[in-house]
């Protein structure tokens, strides 16, 4: 076996947000690449002047960035390119694989409406394909000609699609393809073909919408002299009703996950299972998939996009995080909701107590306030859990903060010790130390709390309520 340079791209149309669909096409064009120690192209196909904007464009790269699926080449934009469209399109008339067509727009659209009654497929009825011994239509004055392929009229296109499998086109349902309009500029299937040509593609993966395109592209792709590159084909991502992802599934663009608190391995380990499978594994890392990701394993069928697993695979990333980098992202939510950070714990101490059951960043937020907040207990509460029977318990363990070791093991040791000498149990003290420390009732263990909160806080706090 010889080796062979695997080289892949993503190649999204700047015209609005990276979707979940677009960022896992892109996911694994990149694993493949880097599986086989390849090449990772990224391209923007931006031809449609009307419906692209630099702003789709920012949102792709930033996409990109996020998930940290870096290319080697690139980006190419299709717009820049125009120059080597033209050429090859010249080259192609010099060839005769595509030739001049002088119909007006008017005449073609006779033309299909006359095979429509029919009850043909309106397609171009080659009026002005060369064909030997035949004699063209006289050049209607005024009229630019557009550049049309000339696609082979018999036989047909087969392709083994690595996720389809096999798919046959006969040629008769193609006709021949518009590549230049009469302004001179390529048409949307002519420049996919010249780029990936250009660029040495070596394996197409691209959503099954354009699967259509594929036998037109093949064909362009032939007549150019070109080696072909495997095409797969991805099936849709659904919501879970089996519609089409929409806004009313969750969010549709991959950037709106940051926002909403989502780590990016998260998503990565998510969008990679969503479509392709390795035995029963669910949670793996980059690296891994990496070195595991194969064109054998792609999903045929549609894949349904799951917004509880997602959540599940951030808990998962979460606890696994470093809690300095979790205190990078958690700290602004907090700023946003007006946290004071003076005298108060360390964000990562705080994080480790409470990552452990979060979906998301926001929730971990959530859960760390109550270290950086002034405490209110409800007043009906205080007066439930702060009883006359409880008063001399919490004044003995106020006097014993002065000098016991503050560590969690010393100050649970303590508490049982109080606890012990006022005959009461663990609960009857921890839920007033929880409100008048914290606030609230529901707090993580109550020594790994007071542990966090310090001495000095703790002591005061309790002092207030005694
Ligand atoms: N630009 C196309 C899209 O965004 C992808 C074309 C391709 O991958 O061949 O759907």
């Amino acid at each position: 076996m010889f080796a062979m340079t695997v080289r892949t791209r993503f190649a999204p149309s700047p015209t609005g947000f990276l979707h979940l669909g677009g960022a896992r096409t892109a996911l694994y064009s990149w694993a493949y690449a880097r599986h086989f120690g390849g090449t990772f192209i990224l391209r923007i196909e931006d031809t449609d002047l009307e419906r692209s904007t630099p702003e789709a464009v920012q949102a792709i790269l930033d996409g990109m960035e996020w998930l940290g699926l870096s290319h080697d080449e690139g980006p190419f934009y299709q717009m820049q390119r125009m120059d080597r469209y033209r050429e090859v399109v010249k080259t192609m008339l010099e060839q005769g694989s595509a030739y001049l067509c002088y119909c007006s727009p008017i005449e073609v659209e006779a033309m299909r409406e006359r095979m429509r009654a029919l009850g043909e497929k309106p397609r171009y009825d080659g009026t002005w394909r060369p064909e030997p011994g035949k004699t063209l239509p006289s050049v209607t004055e005024g009229v630019t000609p557009v550049v049309r392929f000339k696609n082979p009229l018999d036989g047909e296109v087969t392709w083994v699609d690595v996720v389809k499998g096999s798919i046959t086109i006969a040629n008769k349902e193609l006709d021949d393809l518009v590549i230049a309009r009469p302004d001179g500029t390529p048409t949307y299937n002519f420049c996919v073909a010249v780029d990936d040509w250009d660029m040495k593609i070596t394996h197409v993966l691209r959503g099954d919408d354009h699967v259509n395109n594929t036998p037109r592209q093949i064909n362009i792709l032939r007549a150019l002299g070109a080696e072909l590159p495997q095409y797969g084909h991805l099936p849709m991502i659904l919501g879970a009703d089996g519609q089409k992802l929409s806004k009313r599934h969750g969010a549709v663009s991959v950037m709106e996950y940051p926002a909403q608190g989502y780590l990016p391995e998260a998503m990565l380990n998510y969008l990679a299972r969503l479509g392709w499978s390795h035995g029963d594994d669910e949670i793996f890392s980059m690296e891994q998939f990496k070195q595991w990701f194969n064109l054998e394993h792609l999903t045929a069928s549609a894949a349904q996009f799951n917004p509880e697993k997602l959540a599940w695979l951030n808990n998962h990333y979460i606890k696994l995080a470093d809690n300095e980098r979790l205190a990078g992202l958690v700290r602004p939510v907090l700023e946003r909701e007006g946290a004071r950070f003076e005298d108060a714990p360390a964000l990562p101490g705080v994080l480790a107590l409470v990552k452990d059951r979060v979906h998301t960043i926001n929730e971990l937020a959530d859960a760390s306030m109550l270290f950086y907040r002034e405490p209110k207990p409800d007043a009906a509460l205080l007066e439930q859990h702060l009883t006359d029977a409880v008063r001399p318990a919490l004044a003995a363990f106020a006097e014993r903060c002065k000098d016991v070791e503050w560590t969690k093991a010393a100050l649970a040791a303590m508490l049982k010790e109080v606890l012990g000498a006022h005959g009461l149990k663990m609960p009857q003290i921890a839920m007033p130390l929880r409100l008048v420390v914290t606030g609230q009732l529901q707090t993580p263990a109550i020594d790994a709390v007071l542990e966090l909160f310090g001495r000095d806080v703790v002591m005061a706090r309790v002092a207030k309520f005694l």
